[in-house]
């Protein structure tokens, strides 16, 4: 029988295979870095040496990498899925990249007659650990029902949001609206702090009222630890920041929250900071204003 093939175990895809195990399927792994590709085969998968042996071996691909660049190469380039994969396979991209390299990657496949869907998540590796990511996939209904049920073993949402690339418009979404609720709590802080007011009581004062939200509890007390530990890498986030950017290029639309945070993020990756937790966005405020929110 075919099995399930998952390609890219860092710190997202590690788990998430980890996950597909548990629940029982077949799966044949592959990553270029040895290390992870020993743990997962270790919790019960087959270690393949190449992605020519994972696409020769199963009927369902999920490729879970950096970006654009890295889903092109595995996918399209030589020795690469599409070169090795049989008539019918379904790629399933969760990898969080450009909409508009989905778009192209996917039309590649459909001259071959295979399928691609894209299907980025959100919740990070607390969530892909627990197999309660947001899934939100683009692409041809039926091969998405044919791996719905796959993705409920990662996430606790999986939903089609219409034709291939538009899983990843709605990370994209899901992005700016994380780094806004990011950069507004850290200039809401240094504020606070620059006031001679406790952030940590400002954090638990506010929390509960409209001002809470899902990334001021991830983040606020990773913050006042001073714990910028990945995470998400900011390194990643300006990857997603910048394919917004293309995206609105192409689509002539103005993002100018965006704008102002991928700058930000770019100068803390000058500092030497882009492998930090996305969290530590908040030491450009605290660079420029001289304060740490720290508990006391
Ligand atoms: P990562 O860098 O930890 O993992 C990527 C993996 O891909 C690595 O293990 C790397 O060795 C492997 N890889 C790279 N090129 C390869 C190739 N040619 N062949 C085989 N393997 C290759 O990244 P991650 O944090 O796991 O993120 C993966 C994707 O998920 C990204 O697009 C990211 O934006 C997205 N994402 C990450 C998070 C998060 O919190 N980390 C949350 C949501 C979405």
């Amino acid at each position: 029988m075919a099995k399930t093939g998952f390609i890219g175990l860092g710190i997202m895809g590690k788990p998430m295979a980890k996950n597909l195990i548990k629940a029982g399927y077949d799966l044949i792994v592959y990553d270029v870095a040895e290390q992870p590709l020993k743990e997962v085969a270790d919790a019960g998968a087959q270690a393949a040496g190449s992605i020519a042996e994972v696409a020769q071996n199963a009927d369902v691909i999920v490729t879970m990498l950096p970006n654009s660049p890295h889903v092109k190469e595995v996918v399209l380039g030589g020795g690469g899925v599409l070169e090795n994969a049989k008539e019918g396979t379904i790629i399933v991209d969760m990898s969080s990249i450009s909409p508009v390299a989905t778009k192209e990657i996917a039309a590649e496949c459909a001259k071959k007659s295979v399928v691609m869907l894209d299907a980025p998540v959100s919740g990070g590796e607390p969530k892909a650990i627990e197999g309660t990511l947001a899934i939100m996939a683009g692409g041809d209904e039926a091969a998405f029902k044919k791996v719905e049920k796959m993705l409920h073993c990662m996430g606790s949402s999986a939903i089609l949001v219409g034709e291939v690339g538009s899983g990843n418009v709605t990370k994209l979404a899901n992005q700016i609206i994380v780094a806004a609720n990011i950069a507004g709590m850290s200039e809401a802080m240094v504020l606070a702090s620059k006031s001679g007011v406790d952030p940590e009581k400002v954090y638990n004062a506010i929390r509960g009222g409209l001002a809470g939200s899902t990334v001021l509890d991830a983040k606020m007390p990773l913050v006042l630890e001073g714990n910028f530990k990945p995470g998400f890498r900011i390194e990643l986030h300006i990857k997603d920041l910048q394919n917004v950017l293309d995206a609105a290029g192409v689509t002539q639309c103005e993002v100018p929250i965006t704008s102002e945070i991928i700058g930000m993020m770019k100068e803390l990756r000058e500092d030497g900071k882009g492998q930090d937790d996305h969290g530590g966005l908040i030491q450009y405020y605290e660079k420029k204003s001289g304060v740490q929110c720290r508990k006391k």
